[in-house]
């Protein structure tokens, strides 16, 4: 067979074995991913490892199997049953622990609540809970009867709530009487109360206690989950599903537009998570994990939930936030329970630095062996920062890039294959089996050092079966720009090692003079000054330039905004990126408007910068940034033409 020479191999590293799995997996792509699924339990072994007819895949079409099944039964059935599958921590500091055995049984008796209050195969169960052991539990217990289950984030509205069980027409909600953010209370009873008077799908709503206050029980259609569990059977024999059998329903952050309902099927779903993560976290029997995402996000359900324990794998999990009751608290679990993988975002990392590293420093954080980052590009000042105040210079970083709608990990270091040399702020290369590849415009792949957008070019299987009831929006969203080809929306370039750089979202680039300059580029050079915390870029329409550049920045703590540092921010920008970068306003907030999932929405910044609407702020983390950025923007307009 003739050597296949790939787009990105290095010339420079002593890069081979994952170059030798690569090189394999596209070579013999089908019989690659066909050795990752046996490493599940099937009912049923597929016919087909793939049926492709574009843009729909079936992966391992006719195989049956069972994701409960794969990611507990089968941990019952050796030594592991006393294995310790979750460590759970409630804000409050309450602590439960859960073995693969007590999994077991819970998954079992809750699918039996499921099956009494009538749902089966193919029902829809929505699921608006805080992030407690019944959330993953619920989620099983829906995969172990055939009922795809969508995760709605506990920080939504009602109306968001809403608008998402209605679009995937839940037959049946689960909530709690609260759950504890910061102290307080969310009143989830409440909003699903307001949210259900418009869900006409809706039949049942089980209550899980968990804040213990008082909530308004609706007769025949709110049952408590402890009443229930008193008639659970003990055992449900797990639904053998068809591999494309939905597993779940997702709405992606809702970062760009409108959220879109994304499907996963069953198996090809797991084959990829289990085959990724075992070659990104590089797990041991013995690694405990903790991966701080909520489980209402995709990181959640495949980073939390199905790839570890599909692993068996001992989890944390989380209730509340991040800095309470102090700065401290994540360091605090990590020490507690010997976290040995760490998996965050950027955001959070932003957040700390902001705080200083005399916080982790109060921590014995020395059990720690690999870091982990989701979600945006990180910044090379929060890469470095994470790696030397939270990995003491001992732990590699995986930087993963991933989305939605890929279901798993796409682009990632590969320690459990070969560790290559890192980069800061490079996801370095793809996995094996994914095929990706950067084009211009027109669709030819571009050379290396120029910056085009990525796309993959053969189906992967944790990919997307569909966005739930709307196949246009699946063609038109995803393959329909370059044809036969996975378009991801992210801008990327390829350096002269090979090595991978995302560049942020392909609508995200300003046009500036007739130049094209990434929002992520800009925003990497203000954060590098020593006083920025994070920065947010935008483009504002201008008659004569095209677009001219808005920064919203927030300073570290104790830092004073003043008219000097806005001066010198600007020249910052001119000696780091060049006279363009040279923002037209520096508006100084003391937060960003972000998604639930802490994702800048540019979007809104982009609106308050050219005087717009708002738009869709159902998954905003919290209003009052956009009240404050609107304010303050305003004011920073009318000083500016009181100067002119
Ligand atoms: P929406 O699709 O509704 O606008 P979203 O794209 O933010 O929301 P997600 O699927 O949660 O929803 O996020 C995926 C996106 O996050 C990617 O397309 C990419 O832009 C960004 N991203 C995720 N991980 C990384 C990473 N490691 N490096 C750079 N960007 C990343
Ligand atoms: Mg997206």
């Amino acid at each position: 067979m003739a050597e296949l020479s790939l787009p990105f191999e290095t010339k420079y590293f002593p890069i081979k074995k994952y170059f030798d799995v690569y090189r394999r997996s596209m070579e013999e792509n089908e019989e690659f991913w066909a050795e990752q699924a046996r490493n599940l339990d099937w009912f049923r072994p597929w016919d087909k490892v793939l049926e492709w007819d574009p843009p729909w895949a079936n992966w391992f079409a006719g195989g049956l199997l069972n994701a409960s099944y794969n990611c507990v039964d089968r941990h019952t059935k050796n030594w592991r049953r006393s294995k310790v599958a979750i460590y759970w921590e409630g804000e409050p500091g309450d602590v439960r622990v859960l073995s693969y055995s007590t999994l077991f049984s819970e998954v079992n008796r809750f699918a039996s609540v499921l099956k009494k209050c009538g749902i089966g195969k193919g029902d829809k169960v929505a699921l608006y809970l805080p992030m407690i052991p019944e959330l993953p539990i619920f989620m099983l217990a829906c995969a172990r009867i055939g009922a795809p289950h969508t995760v709605i984030f506990s920080g939504f509205s009602a109306q968001a709530l809403a608008d998402r069980v209605n679009d995937v027409e839940a037959k049946l909600l689960v909530t709690a009487d609260g759950g504890f953010r910061r102290g307080k209370i969310l009143p989830l009873k409440p909003i699903s109360d307001e949210a259900l008077e418009k869900c006409p799908s809706v039949e049942k709503s089980i209550v899980v206690r968990r804040a213990n206050v008082q909530v308004n029980m609706k007769e025949r259609r709110d049952f408590w989950l402890h009443d229930l569990l008193e008639e659970a059977e003990p055992y449900v024999e797990p639904e053998p599903v068809e591999s494309n059998h939905p597993l779940y329903v997702l709405y992606t952050s809702g970062t760009t537009g409108k959220p879109k309902g994304i499907v996963h099927g069953t198996g090809g779903y797991l084959v990829h998570n289990y085959a990724t993560y075992g070659w990104v976290f590089d797990l041991k029997e013995e690694s405990v994990y903790w991966c701080s995402a909520d489980v209402g996000w995709v990181t959640g359900h495949s980073s939390i939930v199905y790839a570890p324990l599909a692993h068996g794998a001992a989890i944390v999990l989380y209730e509340g936030a991040p800095d309470y009751p102090s700065i401290d608290r994540w360091w605090e679990i990590i020490e507690k329970y010997g976290v040995t993988i760490f998996y965050t975002s950027p955001t959070a990392i932003r957040m700390f630095m902001g705080h200083g590293e005399e916080w982790p420093k109060k921590h014995d954080l020395s059990s720690l062996e690999l870091l982990g980052s989701v979600g945006e590009a990180i910044n090379p000042e929060a890469w470095l920062w994470y790696y030397k105040h939270i990995g003491n210079e001992r732990c590699p970083i995986v930087d993963t890039w991933w989305q939605t709608e890929t279901g798993g990990i796409m682009i990632s270091p590969a320690p459990g294959i070969e560790l290559v040399p890192l980069k800061p702020g490079s996801a370095t290369f793809p996995l094996p089996g994914v095929d990706a590849d950067i084009f211009d415009e027109d669709g030819n792949p571009v050379p290396t050092g120029e910056r085009g957008l990525l796309v993959i070019k053969r189906p992967w299987p944790g990919m997307l079966v569909g966005v739930y009831g709307d196949p246009e929006r699946y063609k038109k969203s995803y393959w329909s720009r370059f044809p036969g080809c996975y378009f991801t929306g992210d801008y990327a370039v390829r350096d002269s090692d090979g090595y991978f750089w995302l560049l942020g979202r392909a609508d995200e680039i300003l046009k500036i003079a007739g130049h094209r300059i990434g929002t992520a580029e800009l925003e990497d050079a203000a954060v590098s000054h020593p006083q920025v915390a994070e920065a947010a870029v935008v483009g504002k329409p201008d008659p004569i330039k095209g677009e001219t550049i808005v920064m919203f920045v927030r300073l570290k703590e104790g830092v004073t905004p003043s008219p000097e540092l806005k001066k010198e921010l600007a020249n910052h920008m001119r000696s780091t990126v060049g006279p363009i970068a040279v923002p037209e306003d520096i508006d100084f907030v003391t937060s960003l408007p972000k998604t639930r999932s802490g994702k800048i929405m540019r979007r809104v910044l982009k609106a308050v910068a050219s005087g717009l609407s708002v738009g869709d702020l159902t998954t905003l983390e919290d209003e009052a940034s956009v009240e404050e950025v609107i304010k303050s923007f305003q004011e920073l307009k009318k000083a500016k033409e009181q100067e002119k």
